[in-house]
């Protein structure tokens, strides 16, 4: 029977699909004092310029142009043969449901960039939509249905993560035979606790990295290649003929 494994992703992944790490402990925004303010839920709700700055920024993401790589399609596959409990991600690019990930499967920590929604009612839009209204002129669109501000559906500094979606990955990080951390340094919250509670909880720790991370030292494995060529390998040597 194929072991039941939790996949938890991080900037690495998406790397090889072209876009940098913005968003993480070292990112290019996080570093940027500046720059973090305008995904800092503070400023961004007491300030329409910084929102102005913000939705700009967002345009700017490479994750718009970016398609998903071997290491996404992996993951598809480690689905394909039953063996895959879910899928958490950092990553706000979509690039694992555009892989075809199952939505089901696949638990955003940090939200998505694509849709949009409404600090007031909570009505989901898209972002493209929202930056169709930006490139108009309308540089603080507004929400259609109660006139409130937009943001993307995305996890801001200042916020807290989705109560139902964390509670989700720590089930699945709790009921699994190997917790694979996948292109994460392991540095930051929650995402390492979830690899405290699946070794707690027994399962195995498989680290696929490009450099090294917090919990190299109690991993049961250290794979430290390009993702999207060790992520590949890795699915057909553990789950052969699948
Ligand atoms: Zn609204």
């Amino acid at each position: 029977m194929a072991p039941r494994i939790t996949v938890l992703t991080g900037a690495g992944i998406s790397t090889d699909s072209g876009i940098p790490d913005f968003r993480g402990p070292s990112g290019v925004w996080t570093r940027d004092p500046d720059a973090e303010k305008l995904f800092t839920i503070a400023n961004y709700l007491a300030d329409p310029e910084i929102r102005r700055r913000s939705w700009l920024a967002r345009r700017s993401n490479p994750a718009w142009n970016a398609e998903p790589n071997d290491g996404h399609r992996a993951l598809v596959e480690l689905e394909r043969r039953g063996a895959l409990r879910a899928l958490v991600t950092q990553n706000i690019d979509r690039l694992h449901l555009r892989a075809g990930s199952s939505p089901e499967l696949v638990l955003e920590l940090h939200g998505n960039m694509v849709e949009a929604m409404c600090t007031g009612c909570d009505a989901r839009s898209t972002t493209a939509e929202a930056l169709e209204r930006v490139d108009a002129g309308d540089h603080d669109p507004r929400c259609v249905d109660c006139g409130a501000i937009l943001k993307t559906a995305t996890v801001m500094f200042g916020e807290n993560l989705d109560p139902a979606v964390l509670d989700a990955a720590v089930a699945a990080a709790t009921d699994c035979d190997q917790l694979w951390a996948v292109g994460t340094t392991l540095q930051v919250h929650p995402a390492a606790s979830l690899c405290d509670i699946a070794l707690a909880s027994g399962a195995q720790l498989i680290i696929v990295n490009g450099g090294e991370t917090a919990y190299d030292d109690v991993a049961h494995r250290v794979v430290r290649d390009s993702i999207s060529l060790a992520l590949p390998l890795l699915v057909s040597t553990l789950l052969p003929g699948g």
